[in-house]
């Protein structure tokens, strides 16, 4: 089993600069395959393979010899192996274009193999750990020993390192580690949870018994207007000046606040969650445009259509981390041998009644409660919704009947469940 850990490193001055360079030549490595994937796209209808890339390396480290000393060969192959993949998942639904790379974005680069972490402070571990975290060094090749702060003990063997730095100037390692093959057995046998992700609250939960709900955070407004002020300033700063550059590093920081403050909410939410229930069934929103039809990026003539979004809404799914936080409830469940269940979007769960069966066709989004004309349940809409989407879960584990409806197309469940998300490593 695999698993991540992010650190914070505190490098010397000279440390950060010859870390820069890896970072601008593992940019430039992505940016020059990135551009030649899509002209050998657009001329030949094809994608060009890892293998064909990485041997277009010691060419190329001739022609620009300081692709050769400033940077660990590795990390040029991992940058590779990244695009691949954010080719794939772009294909794949998952993810968006791979775009270019800036300078003035957030940098990283991966170290496959041949990193250290050397700590000399075991024993004072558990008092440390509470207050500021434990000293230690990472040691990485081309760079040396650098300082990092560790807040959790390392458990596994470690596979890969990635270094990276946020525009704002904070480098933090984030390590891969193998549990080994301390592989935990799925079961589905304990509390089956419901989830409605909603408008109104963000996520209300069903568990057979009870239902709760859980409020969109406060702060996201707060972190968003502030977002927008910092953003229009930047936007009346003139192009290379420097007060154009502090009101970058404004926008950055408060892209980075939004951005902590949102994971540890969904990390939280997502523990309570997982830590009350085996299996946790939930709407897959199609939330990155999501497409069913999964191939090789080699394969594929041209890029799949998407379904066109609905603006105001798509907006508001990507601002609340739908997404990220399916990822962390996936990953999460199978830590402690769970499932998760993802159903259909198009299941109509806001419209059955989860007493009876009956569908209302004509409900309303803005209608928050009704009451169904066949059994007459008073109903809530989104706990409702959590009612039926926990049942829904359980009839495609083959645990209970569903109260679907007939005119509902069906077939598609089964695909649902293999759906696979991202892998978690590729989340920080
Ligand atoms: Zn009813």
């Amino acid at each position: 089993m695999r698993k991540a850990m992010k650190v914070r490193l505190d490098p010397t001055a000279e440390q950060k600069q010859l870390l820069a360079k890896q970072f601008g030549c593992a940019r430039f490595w992505w940016n020059r395959s990135l551009g030649l994937q899509y002209k050998t796209r657009s001329t030949q209808g094809r994608w060009l393979k890892r293998t064909e890339l990485n041997a277009m390396l010691p060419q190329l480290k001739k022609e620009l010899p300081w692709l050769k000393t400033d940077c660990y060969s590795q990390v040029l192959q991992a940058t590779s192996k990244h695009l691949e993949q954010a080719l794939k998942n772009w294909f794949e639904g998952r993810a968006k274009k791979p775009r270019f790379k800036a300078k003035s974005n957030k940098q990283s680069i991966s170290f496959p193999q041949n990193v250290l972490v050397i700590s000399n402070h075991r024993s004072a571990f558990p008092s440390v750990l509470k207050r500021r975290g434990v000293a230690a060094q990472i040691k990485v090749p081309k760079v040396g020993l650098i300082d990092a702060k560790f807040t959790k003990e390392i458990e596994g063997i470690i596979k890969t390192v990635t270094i990276s730095v946020t525009p704002s100037g904070k480098y933090y390692a984030s390590i891969g580690l193998d549990l080994g093959d301390k592989e935990v057995k799925q079961s589905t046998d304990g509390a089956i949870t419901g989830i409605d992700l909603g408008l109104k609250d963000y996520v209300t939960c069903h568990n057979g018994t009870d239902s709760y709900s859980v409020k969109h955070p406060k702060w996201l407004k707060r972190h968003e207007r502030n977002l927008r002020y910092q953003q229009k300033q930047l936007s009346r700063r003139k192009k290379g000046s420097s007060r154009r550059n502090k009101a970058r590093l404004l926008v950055a920081r408060v892209h980075e606040k939004l951005s902590n403050a949102r994971q540890d909410f969904l990390h939280k939410l997502s523990r309570k969650i997982t830590a009350l229930s085996q299996v946790v069934v939930v709407e897959n929103l199609n939330i990155k445009g999501m497409v069913k039809k999964r191939c090789d990026p080699a394969e594929v003539p041209s890029a799949p259509e998407r379904a066109p979004r609905h603006r105001k809404l798509s907006k508001a799914i990507a601002q609340s981390g739908w997404g990220m936080f399916l990822n962390f409830l996936d990953y999460k469940l199978k830590h402690k041998g769970g499932v998760l269940v993802e159903i259909d979007r198009f299941f109509p769960s806001s419209k059955l009644c989860s007493n009876c069966g009956h569908k209302y066709q004509e409900l309303e989004l803005s209608e928050r409660e009704w009451t169904c004309s066949a059994c007459m349940k008073k109903h809530s809409r989104d706990e409702n919704a959590a009612k039926n989407i926990r049942v829904e879960g359980m009839r495609i584990l083959g645990l209970g009947h569903s109260p679907r409806g007939d005119d509902v197309r069906l077939g598609t469940c089964s695909e649902q469940l293999s759906v696979k998300r991202v892998p978690t490593e590729s989340l920080s």
